[in-house]
């Protein structure tokens, strides 16, 4: 096996990663939509979104894969980042850099690899769009350019940023095992402390202005999900209604794992009644399509408890505590619904 060279431009190229701020954070459905329409109209079983980091090249986006990263130094992506072209590796079996591999070898049992490198706003390549398929393959010239063209939207998604002040703020405050340990590892998005923090510092931006809304989504009689169809089926589940909800919200929303089978949605600079539409929308969303599991298609609907914040004060706890009570009562009326949640007055 053969590690790729550590590039000329390193130490800038990593300083050009880390002002993205993008490393180590929650999956977004605008990079998820991109390794989807990759793996689809491409006919391969896995597409990532490659960040190329220190020790690690780290998944923005996995189509296809659970990993969330693998080391450097075994890396294909790691050889990509080395030209301007789209590096291709016809059959990894037979490739003197690449035959011994262990992600040749062993899982995901790489075969055929082709990445285009995505560049940072100076220029530099910090990662790459790639395509992996697990049987020797060649692309045709119509479909590189495919390739190429999602690598082009990913670049632009990659150097536009999203993050929205708040994010930007708890990313910046965090060192990378800290940050890292802020994503939920099962549905990448943030854990329950970061979605709180992050919960603190919209309350403190709504007292200046617009307010923001809280939905606390829980899923519906999920226990039975389990019972019935077990444990890998219910994280299936999991994953999926953490991916519809971020779907169904804004770009610049936030989505956190409160617990178990609980998720918080923040809706910041929002109202109401747009509020309820995008509730409606999760709702839906998750109730019209069953989800594909290891144990075959599974139906679940959420309830929804929402409430839009007080300008006038920042105190979370009552926040929680009305969204809470707002989704007891969706789930006392039969679930699969949504209730609105009023704050008490301050004592
Ligand atoms: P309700 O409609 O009232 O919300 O009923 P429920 O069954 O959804 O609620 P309950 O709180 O009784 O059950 C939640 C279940 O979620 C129990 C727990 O085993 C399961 N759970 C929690 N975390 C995970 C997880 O990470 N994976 C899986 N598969 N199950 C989990
Ligand atoms: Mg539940
Ligand atoms: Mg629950």
């Amino acid at each position: 096996m053969k590690a790729a060279e550590v590039p000329a431009n390193e130490a800038q190229r990593l300083a050009a990663l880390d002002s993205l701020d993008l490393l180590f954070t929650p999956s977004e459905e605008r990079f998820d939509r991109i390794t989807r329409i990759a793996a689809r109209v491409l006919g391969m079983p896995i597409a990532l979104v490659s960040l190329v980091a220190r020790d690690v090249q780290w998944f923005k986006s996995a189509h296809g894969l659970d990993a969330t990263e693998t080391p450097r130094d075994i890396s294909f992506c790691g050889h990509a980042i080395h030209d301007d072209e789209t590096f291709v590796v016809g059959d990894a079996a037979k490739d003197e850099r690449f035959f011994d591999n262990p992600l040749v070898t062993g899982g995901p049992k790489i075969r055929f690899y082709a990445g285009h490198p995505i560049h940072g706003i100076d220029g530099d390549r910090v990662g790459t769009l790639c395509v992996i398929d697990r049987a020797p393959k060649a692309l045709s010239a119509d479909q590189l350019g495919v390739l190429q063209d999602l690598a082009a939207i990913a670049e632009s998604e990659l150097q536009r940023g999203q993050l929205n002040d708040a994010q930007r703020e708890l990313v910046r405050k965090m060192d990378e095992l800290t940050l890292r340990a802020s994503v939920d590892g099962l549905t990448r998005v943030w854990n329950r402390s970061a979605i709180m923090e992050l919960l603190s510092a919209e309350l403190k931006r709504a007292k200046r202005g617009m307010p923001v809304c809280l939905a606390m989504i829980d899923v519906d009689h999920f226990k039975k999900v389990n019972d019935t169809y077990g444990h890998p089926a219910g994280d299936a589940v999991l994953v999926e209604v953490a991916a519809r909800i971020r779907r169904a919200l804004r770009e610049y929303d936030s989505v956190g794992r409160y617990g178990g089978e609980e998720f918080v949605a923040i809706m910041s600079n929002a109202s109401l009644i747009p509020s309820m539409k995008l509730c409606h929308r999760i709702r839906l969303s998750i109730e019209k399509e069953a989800i594909a599991t290891p144990a075959g298609p599974v139906n679940v609907t959420v309830s929804v408890g929402l409430v839009q914040s007080d300008p006038k004060s920042a105190d979370r706890d009552r926040l929680i505590g009305a969204a809470d009570a707002a989704l007891y009562r969706a789930k006392k009326k039969g679930r699969n619904c949504l209730e609105i949640g009023k704050l008490d007055v301050p004592a």
